[in-house]
């Protein structure tokens, strides 16, 4: 079946209009940003519902990246192209760029949104992984206020998130950190696909990078389809804190990586195939992302 179930349709004129219908029609009505999740999800009839309020007049107000002294802000209405387009995106978080290339395809990223990605909460979903590299946290706008949440607080299982019926994703903060970069990379079956698996990375060194002598200070991992929903991966960031890079620390962090994480057999690969893409991948990153920051690649 490839047409939706009938709705009833609102264009929100603000953020505080779209709450304001969020809270009058109740679980009966959806969000609806570039709508490439939830419009083939309706139109598969997986999901159903009364009423879609439309945000995309709100891009002015939540389509945005700001970056700060001390941190990067993201609309949740931005859209992938944007991303992929941001020179001070890429420049503070190349993570983003290497992941939009790989994001499905132009027709998608013209329309598919930060906010609608991160809300749809499919396991297998680029951005989340990146997100999660970077320690995003997540604003959160409802009749109350604002709060903001980690992106482990906000993601509380498959397709399944922290977002209240009356509330809406608004915005997406990322602290900016002296002497770090990042790096994301995927494997898919095909270009535009969904990931077989892909790990994103996150590094800060301390001590002078020049000489050779910089330790790893802190780093951060963010795997996407291979577990219920993206993990951070504490254990990494505990064996690698305090040495200085090398390959055998790398190859640590991807055995950790590959033991910790949670695939599933299916069309895409078995769970052993997955696993060893998921070392592999968080082995590639985190090097390329050391090397973003001593100027080595
Ligand atoms: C052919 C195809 C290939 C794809 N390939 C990939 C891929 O390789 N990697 C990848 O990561 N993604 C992929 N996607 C998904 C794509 O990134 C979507 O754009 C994204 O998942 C959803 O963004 P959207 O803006 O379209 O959200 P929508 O479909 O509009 O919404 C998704 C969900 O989020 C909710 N929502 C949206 N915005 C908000 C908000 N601000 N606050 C609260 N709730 C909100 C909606 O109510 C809905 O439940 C693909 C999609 C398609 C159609």
């Amino acid at each position: 079946m490839q047409v939706p179930a009938p709705f009833e349709y609102e264009r929100a004129t603000s953020v505080e209009h779209a709450i304001g219908l969020l809270d009058r029609l109740g679980d009966t009505a959806r969000l609806v940003a570039g709508g490439h999740s939830l419009l083939p999800m309706m139109k598969l009839r997986l999901a159903n519902f009364d009423h879609l309020v439309d945000i995309n007049d709100l891009h002015d107000e939540l389509g945005s990246v700001v970056v700060e002294p001390d941190r990067v802000r993201i609309g949740a209405l931005t859209r992938h192209r944007e991303l992929l387009e941001s020179a001070a995106l890429t420049a503070a978080f190349p993570i983003f760029a290497d992941a939009e290339r790989v994001i499905a395809d132009p027709v998608v990223r013209n329309r598919g949104t930060i906010g609608g990605s991160l809300c749809q909460a499919d396991p297998a979903e680029d951005l989340s992984a990146v997100c999660t590299a970077l320690g995003a946290t997540c604003v959160l706008r409802g009749l109350d206020g604002e709060r903001e949440l980690t992106m482990q607080e906000f993601h509380r299982g498959p397709y399944e998130t922290a977002c209240g019926p009356a509330e809406m994703l608004v915005e997406v903060r990322i602290p900016l950190r002296p002497h770090g970069s990042s790096a994301y990379a995927k494997v898919e079956r095909r270009a535009g696909d969904w990931a077989v698996a892909s790990a994103g990375a996150a590094v800060w060194l301390e001590g002078p990078a020049e000489s050779g002598n910089a330790v790893i200070a802190d780093v951060r991992v963010g795997l996407a389809a291979v577990g219920p929903y993206p993990v951070g991966l504490p254990e990494v960031a505990e064996a690698l804190r305090g040495q200085p890079p090398s390959d055998e620390l790398y190859v640590r962090a991807g055995a950790i990586a590959a033991r910790s994480c949670r695939p599933a057999a299916d069309q895409r690969g078995s769970v052993e195939y997955k696993r060893h893409l998921a070392g592999e991948l968080t082995r590639r990153t985190l090097r390329r992302a050391v090397e973003r920051i001593t100027g080595d690649s």
